[in-house]
């Protein structure tokens, strides 16, 4: 039988770049470049809130990981390593290995290595914490509070795929396979748009991920900045998997959908150029989907120049009675 321990050399334990301790001490030890300051942010991903009891778990592995990539992806900072905390109600050691396999790989593609964590048995579900750490040069941060009235807004990527992937898998959709095969992958193994979010420094004036839902994401940096929008719904770059759905549950999918992991930001109309270049520079689509207002709220507005109603609400886990 496999203790704690073997588990964790087992499956956790990796040479840790140069210059850094990792797994294996009370603590991890990276440096910090002179004149960086460290970007840090931590998910907690639970079974039966966050995934499905059976999800494939390479695609969990990879996902609690790009989560919290993405958070580092929407302020511009560059990873550096990161921690993994377990609560396992179980030993399964095919899903240990495929688990781990999974955020290995995901780690190696950026660069940001698991330095440490902690594994113990839960009583009943599975949980998983993630935390990462990265490094921005001091000031540079693309945040939440920095946009502009007149702002142009992009979002990367398309929209709405893992909305509807959560949707048929949950039944709330009837069974529609070729549907689930187009937008599965957007759900169990979104890609973090951390090179995007490099480029983007010294040009976004703000930036946020979007987990909850495009509206509310924006809504936090209109909320922070202290300025309005206005989206035209035209532009969205809806996931072209969902084309022939029909427009209510699109529109809340593209407008409404989670798990998106892409990332929303603003940045002055001057600059339009250079987001498209590194738009093309880091692999990512990116679109143009509205300004913000000096004035605060938020409108859509339909193919015909109409406000649009019945906005969808994002995500929320405590939402008011
Ligand atoms: P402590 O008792 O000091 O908390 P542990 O016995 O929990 O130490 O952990 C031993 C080492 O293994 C530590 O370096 C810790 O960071 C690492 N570790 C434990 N669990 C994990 C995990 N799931 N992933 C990565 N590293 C882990
Ligand atoms: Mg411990």
């Amino acid at each position: 039988m496999a203790s704690e321990f073997d588990l964790i050399a087992r499956y956790f334990t990796r040479t840790a770049p140069a210059g850094l301790l990792g797994v294996g001490d009370d603590c991890a030890l990276f440096p910090v470049p002179p004149g960086e300051q460290v970007a840090t942010s931590t998910d907690l991903l639970l079974e039966g809130r966050h995934f499905f009891p059976d999800v494939d778990p390479r695609a969990l592995g990879h996902k609690a990981l790009a989560v919290n990539l993405s958070d580092l992806a929407a302020m511009g900072a560059r990873p550096i390593g990161c921690v993994l905390g377990l609560a396992l109600p179980r030993l399964d050691e095919p899903w240990l290995a495929a688990f781990a396999d999974g955020f290995h790989a995901l780690a190696d593609a950026h660069g940001c290595p698991l330095i440490g964590g902690d594994t113990t048995r839960s009583a009943h579900d599975l949980a998983i914490s993630v935390t990462v750490f990265g490094a921005v040069p001091a000031g540079q941060a693309l945040r939440r509070d920095g946009a502009q009235a007149g702002d142009d807004i992009w979002v990367s990527g398309e929209l709405g795929a893992a909305d509807v992937a959560y949707r048929l898998l949950d039944g709330q959709y009837p069974a529609d396979a070729a549907l689930l095969a187009a937008t599965r992958g957007a759900l169990e193994w979104p890609q973090p748009q951390v090179a995007l979010g490099l480029a983007l420094r010294g040009i976004a004036h703000a930036a946020i991920d979007l987990s909850d839902g495009l509206l509310q994401d924006l809504g936090h940096i209109l909320a922070a900045s202290r300025v309005g929008a206005c989206l035209e719904y035209a532009r969205m770059p809806a996931a072209t998997a969902l084309a022939g759905m029909d427009e209510a549950p699109l529109s809340r999918a593209v407008l409404g959908g989670g798990d998106v992991y892409q990332l929303c930001f603003t940045a002055p109309a001057a600059r339009r150029d250079a987001v498209e270049a590194v738009g093309r520079l880091a692999n990512a689509r990116v679109t143009r989907i509205g300004q913000t207002l000096p004035q605060t709220g938020l409108t859509v507005l339909d193919g015909q120049g109409r406000t649009m109603s019945a906005l969808p609400a994002g995500f929320d886990h405590f939402p008011a009675a």
